[in-house]
Protein backbone atom coordinates (compact mmCIF):
# COMPACT_ATOMS: atom_id res chain seq x y z
CA UNK A 1 0.00 0.00 0.00
CA UNK A 2 1.10 3.31 -0.82
CA UNK A 3 2.49 5.64 1.98
CA UNK A 4 -0.09 7.64 2.39
CA UNK A 5 0.86 12.04 2.31
CA UNK A 6 -1.20 14.43 4.16
CA UNK A 7 -1.66 18.12 4.56
CA UNK A 8 -1.37 20.68 7.79
CA UNK A 9 -4.76 22.18 8.35
CA UNK A 10 -4.63 25.69 7.66
CA UNK A 11 -6.57 28.53 8.88
CA UNK A 12 -8.18 28.58 6.01
CA UNK A 13 -9.20 24.94 6.85
CA UNK A 14 -10.35 26.07 10.27
CA UNK A 15 -12.64 28.83 8.75
CA UNK A 16 -14.18 26.22 6.02
CA UNK A 17 -14.75 23.78 9.11
CA UNK A 18 -15.93 26.63 11.54
CA UNK A 19 -18.54 27.74 7.77
CA UNK A 20 -19.90 23.87 7.87
CA UNK A 21 -20.63 22.88 11.12
CA UNK A 22 -20.36 26.02 13.31
CA UNK A 23 -17.58 28.12 15.01
CA UNK A 24 -19.25 26.86 18.77
CA UNK A 25 -17.91 23.27 16.89
CA UNK A 26 -14.29 23.84 16.21
CA UNK A 27 -11.79 23.79 19.03
CA UNK A 28 -7.98 25.35 18.16
CA UNK A 29 -7.89 26.15 21.87
CA UNK A 30 -4.73 24.66 23.85
CA UNK A 31 -6.45 23.16 26.43
CA UNK A 32 -8.84 21.20 23.88
CA UNK A 33 -5.52 20.37 21.80
CA UNK A 34 -3.45 18.79 24.90
CA UNK A 35 -6.99 16.77 26.31
CA UNK A 36 -7.29 15.24 22.57
CA UNK A 37 -3.47 14.38 22.67
CA UNK A 38 -3.55 11.27 24.62
CA UNK A 39 -6.05 8.41 25.33
CA UNK A 40 -5.70 5.54 28.09
CA UNK A 41 -2.85 4.10 26.55
CA UNK A 42 0.31 4.18 28.16
CA UNK A 43 1.85 7.38 27.77
CA UNK A 44 1.70 8.66 24.95
CA UNK A 45 0.93 12.02 23.46
CA UNK A 46 0.12 13.59 19.52
CA UNK A 47 -1.55 16.31 19.28
CA UNK A 48 -4.21 17.17 16.59
CA UNK A 49 -4.34 20.49 14.72
CA UNK A 50 -7.81 20.77 15.75
CA UNK A 51 -10.73 19.19 17.55
CA UNK A 52 -14.58 19.07 15.82
CA UNK A 53 -17.21 18.28 18.07
CA UNK A 54 -19.99 17.87 15.06
CA UNK A 55 -23.64 17.02 16.76
CA UNK A 56 -25.13 15.48 13.58
CA UNK A 57 -24.11 12.98 10.89
CA UNK A 58 -24.36 15.47 8.63
CA UNK A 59 -21.79 18.15 10.18
CA UNK A 60 -19.67 14.47 9.99
CA UNK A 61 -20.58 13.99 6.61
CA UNK A 62 -19.43 17.89 5.84
CA UNK A 63 -15.98 17.56 8.06
CA UNK A 64 -15.08 14.29 5.88
CA UNK A 65 -15.29 15.68 2.39
CA UNK A 66 -12.91 18.73 3.37
CA UNK A 67 -10.94 16.88 4.73
CA UNK A 68 -10.82 14.50 1.34
CA UNK A 69 -10.76 18.02 -0.62
CA UNK A 70 -7.37 18.86 1.49
CA UNK A 71 -5.98 15.71 2.31
CA UNK A 72 -6.19 16.13 5.85
CA UNK A 73 -5.81 13.33 8.42
CA UNK A 74 -8.82 12.76 10.51
CA UNK A 75 -9.49 10.54 13.84
CA UNK A 76 -12.41 9.83 15.38
CA UNK A 77 -12.68 9.89 18.86
CA UNK A 78 -15.15 8.23 21.41
CA UNK A 79 -14.50 8.89 25.27
CA UNK A 80 -11.17 8.19 25.26
CA UNK A 81 -10.61 5.37 27.08
CA UNK A 82 -8.88 2.83 24.04
CA UNK A 83 -6.27 0.92 25.59
CA UNK A 84 -4.81 0.72 22.26
CA UNK A 85 -4.05 4.00 20.93
CA UNK A 86 -6.72 3.82 18.53
CA UNK A 87 -7.93 7.75 19.28
CA UNK A 88 -4.51 8.92 19.27
CA UNK A 89 -4.15 11.46 16.21
CA UNK A 90 -0.99 10.02 15.32
CA UNK A 91 -0.98 12.13 12.05
CA UNK A 92 -2.07 15.36 13.78
CA UNK A 93 -4.59 16.87 11.13
CA UNK A 94 -8.47 16.54 12.84
CA UNK A 95 -9.38 15.10 15.73
CA UNK A 96 -13.33 13.77 15.22
CA UNK A 97 -15.36 13.67 18.83
CA UNK A 98 -18.10 11.91 18.74
CA UNK A 99 -19.58 13.14 22.36
CA UNK A 100 -21.96 15.61 20.43
CA UNK A 101 -24.46 12.79 19.06
CA UNK A 102 -25.42 11.38 22.62
CA UNK A 103 -29.04 10.84 22.11
CA UNK A 104 -30.76 7.60 23.17
CA UNK A 105 -33.07 7.65 20.12
CA UNK A 106 -35.34 4.63 21.10
CA UNK A 107 -35.92 1.57 23.34
CA UNK A 108 -38.43 -0.61 21.52
CA UNK A 109 -39.84 -2.81 23.75
CA UNK A 110 -41.90 -4.86 22.00
CA UNK A 111 -38.85 -5.50 19.05
CA UNK A 112 -36.40 -5.77 21.95
CA UNK A 113 -34.34 -3.31 20.21
CA UNK A 114 -32.71 0.13 20.95
CA UNK A 115 -31.44 2.81 18.36
CA UNK A 116 -28.70 5.33 19.93
CA UNK A 117 -25.65 7.71 18.70
CA UNK A 118 -22.20 6.62 19.19
CA UNK A 119 -21.71 9.56 21.58
CA UNK A 120 -23.76 7.85 24.85
CA UNK A 121 -21.86 6.47 27.82
CA UNK A 122 -21.77 2.35 28.02
CA UNK A 123 -22.96 2.69 32.13
CA UNK A 124 -26.24 5.31 30.92
CA UNK A 125 -27.07 3.35 28.15
CA UNK A 126 -27.64 -0.14 30.62
CA UNK A 127 -29.28 2.03 33.13
CA UNK A 128 -31.91 2.98 30.69
CA UNK A 129 -32.42 -0.05 29.43
CA UNK A 130 -33.09 -1.91 32.67
CA UNK A 131 -35.11 1.09 34.17
CA UNK A 132 -37.54 -0.86 31.23
CA UNK A 133 -36.70 -4.31 32.59
CA UNK A 134 -34.30 -4.92 29.54
CA UNK A 135 -30.74 -5.69 29.64
CA UNK A 136 -27.66 -4.94 27.20
CA UNK A 137 -24.83 -7.10 29.08
CA UNK A 138 -21.92 -6.12 27.43
CA UNK A 139 -20.16 -4.52 30.58
CA UNK A 140 -16.47 -3.04 30.18
CA UNK A 141 -14.90 -2.06 33.35
CA UNK A 142 -14.72 1.87 31.52
CA UNK A 143 -18.70 1.67 31.11
CA UNK A 144 -18.85 4.90 33.39
CA UNK A 145 -16.95 7.05 31.09
CA UNK A 146 -16.75 4.41 27.44
CA UNK A 147 -18.91 5.67 24.67
CA UNK A 148 -20.77 3.17 22.75
CA UNK A 149 -19.52 4.00 19.77
CA UNK A 150 -16.19 3.33 21.31
CA UNK A 151 -17.48 -0.06 22.46
CA UNK A 152 -18.56 -0.84 18.71
CA UNK A 153 -14.72 0.20 16.74
CA UNK A 154 -13.31 -1.95 19.46
CA UNK A 155 -15.52 -4.65 19.92
CA UNK A 156 -15.51 -4.25 23.74
CA UNK A 157 -15.71 -7.41 25.72
CA UNK A 158 -15.62 -7.39 28.77
CA UNK A 159 -16.98 -9.90 31.92
CA UNK A 160 -20.09 -11.03 31.10
CA UNK A 161 -18.95 -12.06 27.43
CA UNK A 162 -18.60 -15.53 28.51
CA UNK A 163 -22.34 -15.99 28.43
CA UNK A 164 -23.27 -13.17 26.52
CA UNK A 165 -21.21 -12.42 24.05
CA UNK A 166 -19.22 -9.60 23.03
CA UNK A 167 -20.47 -5.74 21.54
CA UNK A 168 -20.68 -7.38 17.72
CA UNK A 169 -23.13 -10.09 18.87
CA UNK A 170 -25.87 -7.72 19.73
CA UNK A 171 -25.46 -5.05 16.60
CA UNK A 172 -27.75 -5.51 13.90
CA UNK A 173 -27.48 -2.68 12.16
CA UNK A 174 -25.41 0.44 11.63
CA UNK A 175 -25.18 4.47 10.24
CA UNK A 176 -21.93 5.27 9.23
CA UNK A 177 -19.99 8.22 7.28
CA UNK A 178 -17.32 7.00 5.15
CA UNK A 179 -14.29 8.63 4.27
CA UNK A 180 -15.31 10.68 0.97
CA UNK A 181 -18.49 11.86 3.12
CA UNK A 182 -21.16 9.83 2.28
CA UNK A 183 -23.59 8.06 4.56
CA UNK A 184 -24.06 4.52 4.12
CA UNK A 185 -26.60 1.91 5.76
CA UNK A 186 -26.77 -1.16 6.69
CA UNK A 187 -28.91 -3.56 8.84
CA UNK A 188 -31.96 -2.17 11.74
CA UNK A 189 -33.55 -4.03 13.86
CA UNK A 190 -33.25 -6.82 12.49
CA UNK A 191 -32.46 -10.44 14.37
CA UNK A 192 -31.55 -11.72 10.32
CA UNK A 193 -30.24 -10.29 7.69
CA UNK A 194 -28.00 -12.18 4.95
CA UNK A 195 -28.54 -9.20 1.92
CA UNK A 196 -25.09 -9.20 0.69
CA UNK A 197 -21.92 -8.63 3.08
CA UNK A 198 -22.56 -7.74 6.12
CA UNK A 199 -21.19 -4.39 6.74
CA UNK A 200 -22.83 -3.95 9.98
CA UNK A 201 -19.93 -6.49 11.11
CA UNK A 202 -17.20 -4.91 8.64
CA UNK A 203 -17.55 -1.74 10.44
CA UNK A 204 -17.70 -3.28 14.16
CA UNK A 205 -13.94 -3.92 15.68
CA UNK A 206 -12.32 -1.82 12.48
CA UNK A 207 -11.06 0.68 15.32
CA UNK A 208 -12.07 3.96 13.47
CA UNK A 209 -10.06 2.89 10.24
CA UNK A 210 -13.43 2.26 7.78
CA UNK A 211 -16.06 4.68 8.61
CA UNK A 212 -17.37 7.13 11.12
CA UNK A 213 -20.33 4.82 12.94
CA UNK A 214 -23.64 7.75 13.72
CA UNK A 215 -26.46 5.48 14.38
CA UNK A 216 -26.21 1.71 16.35
CA UNK A 217 -28.72 -0.87 16.22
CA UNK A 218 -28.73 -2.55 19.34
CA UNK A 219 -30.32 -6.08 19.97
CA UNK A 220 -31.56 -6.44 23.66
CA UNK A 221 -32.49 -9.39 25.90
CA UNK A 222 -34.60 -9.46 29.37
CA UNK A 223 -32.90 -8.32 32.46
CA UNK A 224 -32.30 -11.48 34.73
CA UNK A 225 -34.43 -11.05 38.01
CA UNK A 226 -31.29 -12.63 40.28
CA UNK A 227 -27.56 -13.30 40.62
CA UNK A 228 -25.57 -14.52 42.75
CA UNK A 229 -21.32 -13.66 42.59
CA UNK A 230 -18.61 -16.01 44.24
CA UNK A 231 -15.30 -14.85 45.39
CA UNK A 232 -13.15 -18.28 44.94
CA UNK A 233 -9.38 -17.68 46.65
CA UNK A 234 -6.54 -20.27 45.65
CA UNK A 235 -2.96 -20.92 46.99
CA UNK A 236 -1.59 -21.93 43.36
CA UNK A 237 -2.42 -19.62 39.99
CA UNK A 238 -2.71 -23.36 37.98
CA UNK A 239 -5.60 -24.69 39.89
CA UNK A 240 -8.13 -21.90 38.77
CA UNK A 241 -7.23 -21.67 35.34
CA UNK A 242 -7.87 -25.83 35.64
CA UNK A 243 -11.74 -25.20 37.37
CA UNK A 244 -12.62 -23.13 34.64
CA UNK A 245 -13.26 -25.37 31.96
CA UNK A 246 -14.36 -27.87 34.10
CA UNK A 247 -17.30 -25.85 35.44
CA UNK A 248 -18.77 -24.93 31.46
CA UNK A 249 -17.84 -28.69 31.30
CA UNK A 250 -20.76 -29.44 34.16
CA UNK A 251 -23.28 -27.35 32.62
CA UNK A 252 -23.01 -24.25 33.82
CA UNK A 253 -22.65 -21.25 32.07
CA UNK A 254 -22.01 -18.25 35.12
CA UNK A 255 -22.69 -14.74 33.63
CA UNK A 256 -19.02 -13.86 35.16
CA UNK A 257 -15.96 -16.00 35.42
CA UNK A 258 -13.12 -13.56 36.17
CA UNK A 259 -9.30 -14.61 37.13
CA UNK A 260 -7.32 -12.44 39.40
CA UNK A 261 -3.64 -13.08 40.54
CA UNK A 262 -2.60 -11.93 44.11
CA UNK A 263 -0.70 -8.80 42.92
CA UNK A 264 -3.92 -7.54 41.08
CA UNK A 265 -5.51 -7.56 43.69
CA UNK A 266 -2.57 -6.13 46.20
CA UNK A 267 -2.22 -3.25 43.84
CA UNK A 268 -6.03 -2.47 43.79
CA UNK A 269 -6.07 -2.78 47.80
CA UNK A 270 -3.00 -0.25 47.85
CA UNK A 271 -4.45 2.18 45.37
CA UNK A 272 -8.70 1.72 46.51
CA UNK A 273 -6.75 1.92 50.35
CA UNK A 274 -9.76 -1.27 51.14
CA UNK A 275 -8.75 -4.68 51.79
CA UNK A 276 -10.74 -7.83 49.55
CA UNK A 277 -11.03 -11.01 51.28
CA UNK A 278 -8.44 -13.39 51.26
CA UNK A 279 -5.84 -11.26 49.46
CA UNK A 280 -3.16 -13.16 50.31
CA UNK A 281 -3.97 -16.20 48.17
CA UNK A 282 -2.28 -16.69 45.02
CA UNK A 283 -5.17 -15.88 42.94
CA UNK A 284 -9.07 -15.85 42.63
CA UNK A 285 -12.00 -16.71 40.55
CA UNK A 286 -14.91 -14.38 41.03
CA UNK A 287 -17.95 -16.62 39.29
CA UNK A 288 -21.30 -14.90 39.02
CA UNK A 289 -24.62 -16.87 38.04
CA UNK A 290 -27.52 -15.33 36.94
CA UNK A 291 -31.27 -16.52 35.16
CA UNK A 292 -34.85 -15.69 36.52
CA UNK A 293 -35.04 -18.76 39.01
CA UNK A 294 -33.99 -17.95 42.19
CA UNK A 295 -34.08 -21.98 43.16
CA UNK A 296 -31.95 -22.87 39.82
CA UNK A 297 -29.36 -20.32 40.48
CA UNK A 298 -28.79 -21.52 44.19
CA UNK A 299 -28.20 -25.41 43.05
CA UNK A 300 -26.20 -23.95 40.29
CA UNK A 301 -24.03 -21.90 42.58
CA UNK A 302 -23.59 -25.22 44.78
CA UNK A 303 -22.63 -27.02 41.81
CA UNK A 304 -19.60 -24.57 40.92
CA UNK A 305 -18.85 -24.65 44.41
CA UNK A 306 -18.36 -28.52 44.46
CA UNK A 307 -16.45 -27.76 41.07
CA UNK A 308 -14.23 -25.17 42.35
CA UNK A 309 -13.40 -26.99 46.21
CA UNK A 310 -12.65 -30.41 43.81
CA UNK A 311 -9.80 -28.24 41.90
CA UNK A 312 -8.13 -26.52 45.17
CA UNK A 313 -10.05 -24.10 46.37
CA UNK A 314 -8.98 -22.73 49.73
CA UNK A 315 -13.34 -21.64 50.35
CA UNK A 316 -16.09 -20.25 48.62
CA UNK A 317 -17.59 -16.62 49.72
CA UNK A 318 -20.64 -16.07 48.35
CA UNK A 319 -22.02 -12.19 47.70
CA UNK A 320 -25.79 -12.49 47.63
CA UNK A 321 -26.47 -8.64 48.43
CA UNK A 322 -26.54 -5.78 45.59
CA UNK A 323 -24.21 -4.02 48.89
CA UNK A 324 -21.29 -6.90 48.86
CA UNK A 325 -21.67 -7.36 45.21
CA UNK A 326 -21.17 -3.77 44.33
CA UNK A 327 -18.01 -3.58 46.58
CA UNK A 328 -16.64 -6.57 44.41
CA UNK A 329 -17.11 -4.63 41.60
CA UNK A 330 -16.28 -1.77 42.31
CA UNK A 331 -12.87 -3.54 43.40
CA UNK A 332 -12.94 -5.65 40.11
CA UNK A 333 -13.47 -2.59 37.65
CA UNK A 334 -10.90 -0.93 39.16
CA UNK A 335 -7.81 -3.28 38.27
CA UNK A 336 -6.36 -0.62 34.90
CA UNK A 337 -6.57 2.21 37.00
CA UNK A 338 -4.56 0.70 39.94
CA UNK A 339 -1.83 -1.11 37.89
CA UNK A 340 -1.60 2.25 35.82
CA UNK A 341 -0.92 4.27 39.57
CA UNK A 342 1.95 1.28 40.13
CA UNK A 343 3.96 1.93 37.37
CA UNK A 344 4.98 2.74 33.79
CA UNK A 345 3.58 -0.75 32.02
CA UNK A 346 2.72 -2.02 28.81
CA UNK A 347 -0.71 -4.67 28.76
CA UNK A 348 -1.19 -7.14 26.43
CA UNK A 349 -4.74 -8.51 25.62
CA UNK A 350 -3.96 -12.24 24.71
CA UNK A 351 -6.62 -14.55 24.08
CA UNK A 352 -6.50 -18.48 23.66
CA UNK A 353 -9.25 -21.00 23.69
CA UNK A 354 -9.85 -21.31 27.42
CA UNK A 355 -8.33 -24.42 27.81
CA UNK A 356 -5.21 -23.45 26.97
CA UNK A 357 -5.28 -21.01 29.69
CA UNK A 358 -3.08 -22.87 32.10
CA UNK A 359 0.15 -23.02 29.61
CA UNK A 360 -0.38 -19.21 28.53
CA UNK A 361 -0.11 -18.57 32.14
CA UNK A 362 2.58 -20.68 32.92
CA UNK A 363 4.74 -19.45 29.46
CA UNK A 364 3.95 -15.50 30.59
CA UNK A 365 5.70 -15.53 33.88
CA UNK A 366 8.14 -18.60 32.48
CA UNK A 367 8.93 -15.60 29.37
CA UNK A 368 8.86 -12.75 31.75
CA UNK A 369 11.17 -13.66 34.51
CA UNK A 370 14.04 -14.90 31.41
CA UNK A 371 13.37 -11.17 30.56
CA UNK A 372 13.62 -9.81 34.64
CA UNK A 373 10.09 -8.21 34.18
CA UNK A 374 7.22 -8.32 36.74
CA UNK A 375 3.93 -8.99 35.18
CA UNK A 376 0.37 -8.72 36.57
CA UNK A 377 -2.15 -11.09 34.89
CA UNK A 378 -6.00 -10.33 35.12
CA UNK A 379 -8.62 -11.51 32.89
CA UNK A 380 -11.53 -12.77 31.72
CA UNK A 381 -11.26 -16.67 32.46
CA UNK A 382 -13.98 -17.84 30.72
CA UNK A 383 -13.03 -16.51 27.84
CA UNK A 384 -9.78 -17.23 27.50
CA UNK A 385 -8.60 -13.28 27.63
CA UNK A 386 -5.98 -13.10 29.97
CA UNK A 387 -4.88 -9.10 30.49
CA UNK A 388 -1.24 -9.06 30.90
CA UNK A 389 0.09 -6.32 32.27
CA UNK A 390 4.11 -5.46 31.92
CA UNK A 391 5.12 -3.49 34.91
CA UNK A 392 8.43 -1.42 34.30
CA UNK A 393 8.48 -0.75 37.58
CA UNK A 394 12.63 0.21 38.88
CA UNK A 395 14.19 -1.30 36.04
CA UNK A 396 16.63 1.28 34.51
CA UNK A 397 14.95 2.77 31.30
CA UNK A 398 17.73 1.58 28.97
CA UNK A 399 17.11 -2.30 30.49
CA UNK A 400 13.16 -1.78 29.96
CA UNK A 401 13.56 -0.55 26.38
CA UNK A 402 15.97 -3.61 25.32
CA UNK A 403 13.61 -6.21 27.32
CA UNK A 404 10.12 -5.07 26.38
CA UNK A 405 9.99 -5.75 22.74
CA UNK A 406 11.83 -9.11 23.01
CA UNK A 407 9.35 -10.23 25.67
CA UNK A 408 5.99 -8.93 24.33
CA UNK A 409 6.97 -11.19 20.66
CA UNK A 410 7.48 -14.23 22.95
CA UNK A 411 4.24 -13.66 24.76
CA UNK A 412 2.12 -13.65 21.17
CA UNK A 413 4.03 -16.33 19.51
CA UNK A 414 2.99 -18.74 22.90
CA UNK A 415 -0.04 -16.87 22.35
CA UNK A 416 -0.73 -18.25 18.74
CA UNK A 417 0.83 -21.48 19.13
CA UNK A 418 -2.21 -22.12 22.12
CA UNK A 419 -4.26 -21.37 19.60
CA UNK A 420 -5.07 -17.84 20.60
CA UNK A 421 -4.80 -14.20 18.78
CA UNK A 422 -2.69 -10.92 20.32
CA UNK A 423 -6.22 -8.90 21.30
CA UNK A 424 -9.17 -10.12 22.63
CA UNK A 425 -11.10 -6.71 23.70
CA UNK A 426 -8.93 -3.70 23.54
CA UNK A 427 -8.02 -3.83 19.96
CA UNK A 428 -4.40 -3.12 17.73
CA UNK A 429 -4.55 0.33 17.16
CA UNK A 430 -1.52 1.71 16.92
CA UNK A 431 0.85 0.25 19.90
CA UNK A 432 0.36 -3.44 18.59
CA UNK A 433 0.72 -2.85 14.83
CA UNK A 434 3.91 -4.29 14.63
CA UNK A 435 3.15 -7.22 16.04
CA UNK A 436 0.07 -8.00 13.78
CA UNK A 437 2.51 -10.38 11.21
CA UNK A 438 3.13 -12.77 14.55
CA UNK A 439 -0.69 -13.37 13.81
CA UNK A 440 -1.71 -12.48 10.31
CA UNK A 441 0.18 -13.79 7.05
CA UNK A 442 1.15 -11.62 4.60
CA UNK A 443 -1.95 -12.83 2.53
CA UNK A 444 -4.16 -11.90 5.19
CA UNK A 445 -3.12 -8.51 5.97
CA UNK A 446 -3.12 -7.80 1.89
CA UNK A 447 -6.77 -8.44 2.21
CA UNK A 448 -7.41 -6.48 4.95
CA UNK A 449 -5.66 -3.31 3.20
CA UNK A 450 -7.74 -4.06 0.59
CA UNK A 451 -11.06 -3.64 2.35
CA UNK A 452 -9.48 -0.51 3.91
CA UNK A 453 -8.87 0.88 0.57
CA UNK A 454 -12.65 0.10 -0.57
CA UNK A 455 -13.43 2.25 2.30
CA UNK A 456 -10.88 4.92 2.45
CA UNK A 457 -9.03 5.24 -1.11
CA UNK A 458 -6.75 8.32 0.39
CA UNK A 459 -6.58 6.82 3.64
CA UNK A 460 -7.04 9.93 5.78
CA UNK A 461 -8.99 8.05 8.18
CA UNK A 462 -7.30 6.99 11.40
CA UNK A 463 -3.97 6.95 9.64
CA UNK A 464 -0.97 5.13 11.25
CA UNK A 465 -3.23 1.82 12.68
CA UNK A 466 -3.95 -1.58 12.63
CA UNK A 467 -1.30 -2.27 9.54
CA UNK A 468 2.63 -2.59 10.61
CA UNK A 469 4.53 -0.16 9.59
CA UNK A 470 6.56 -0.69 7.07
CA UNK A 471 10.46 0.04 6.09
CA UNK A 472 9.31 3.85 4.53
CA UNK A 473 6.95 4.68 6.97
CA UNK A 474 7.46 6.85 10.29
CA UNK A 475 4.76 6.35 12.05
C1 LIG B 1 -10.07 1.33 33.31
C2 LIG B 1 -10.40 0.76 31.96
C3 LIG B 1 -11.08 -0.44 31.89
C4 LIG B 1 -11.39 -1.01 30.65
N1 LIG B 1 -12.09 -2.17 30.63
C5 LIG B 1 -12.41 -2.73 29.43
C6 LIG B 1 -13.12 -3.97 29.40
O1 LIG B 1 -13.49 -4.56 30.42
N2 LIG B 1 -13.41 -4.48 28.18
C7 LIG B 1 -13.06 -3.85 27.02
O2 LIG B 1 -13.34 -4.35 25.95
N3 LIG B 1 -12.37 -2.68 27.04
C8 LIG B 1 -12.04 -2.10 28.20
N4 LIG B 1 -11.35 -0.91 28.23
C9 LIG B 1 -10.93 -0.29 26.97
C10 LIG B 1 -11.87 0.81 26.42
O3 LIG B 1 -12.69 1.36 27.44
C11 LIG B 1 -12.72 0.26 25.29
O4 LIG B 1 -11.89 -0.08 24.18
C12 LIG B 1 -13.83 1.19 24.81
O5 LIG B 1 -14.63 0.49 23.89
C13 LIG B 1 -13.31 2.46 24.15
O6 LIG B 1 -14.39 3.36 24.02
P1 LIG B 1 -14.14 4.93 23.90
O7 LIG B 1 -15.46 5.57 23.69
O8 LIG B 1 -13.35 5.43 25.02
O9 LIG B 1 -13.30 4.98 22.53
P2 LIG B 1 -11.95 5.77 22.21
O10 LIG B 1 -10.85 5.32 23.09
O11 LIG B 1 -12.22 7.21 22.12
O12 LIG B 1 -11.69 5.20 20.74
C14 LIG B 1 -11.37 3.86 20.54
C15 LIG B 1 -11.36 3.57 19.04
O13 LIG B 1 -12.67 3.70 18.53
C16 LIG B 1 -12.69 4.61 17.42
N5 LIG B 1 -13.99 5.27 17.49
C17 LIG B 1 -14.57 5.86 18.56
N6 LIG B 1 -15.80 6.27 18.24
C18 LIG B 1 -16.02 5.94 16.94
C19 LIG B 1 -17.10 6.09 16.03
N7 LIG B 1 -18.25 6.69 16.38
N8 LIG B 1 -16.95 5.62 14.77
C20 LIG B 1 -15.81 5.01 14.37
N9 LIG B 1 -14.76 4.83 15.19
C21 LIG B 1 -14.86 5.30 16.46
C22 LIG B 1 -11.47 5.50 17.64
O14 LIG B 1 -11.00 6.03 16.41
C23 LIG B 1 -10.48 4.52 18.24
O15 LIG B 1 -9.84 3.81 17.23
C24 LIG B 1 -11.02 -0.34 29.45
C25 LIG B 1 -10.33 0.88 29.53
C26 LIG B 1 -10.01 1.43 30.76
C27 LIG B 1 -9.28 2.73 30.82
Amino acid sequence: MAVATFNRVTPKIVERLCNAVGGDCVLVDDDSLTLHASDETEDLVFRPDVVVVPKTAEAIADIMRIATEYRIPVTPRGAGTGLSGGALPVHGGIVLSTKGLNRILEIDRENLFAVVEPGVITQVFQEAVEAVGLFYPVDPASRGSCFLGGNLAECAGGPRAVKYGVTKDFVTGIEAVLPDGSLVRHGGKLLKNVTGYNLTQLIVGSEGTLAIITKIYLRLIPLPKHRILLLVPFNSLEEPARAVPAIMHAGVVPSVLEFMERDAVEITERHLGKSFPHADAVAHLMIELDGNDEGVIQREAERVAEIVLEHGAADVLVADTDAKMGELWAMRRAFGAAVKSESIYKEEDTVVPRNQLVALLIGVKEIASRYGLRTVCYGHAGDGNLHVNILKMDMPEERWKTALDPAIREIFALTVKLGGLISGEHGIGYVQKNYMPIASTEQELSLMRAIKHAFDPLGILNPGKLFPTTEDQKL
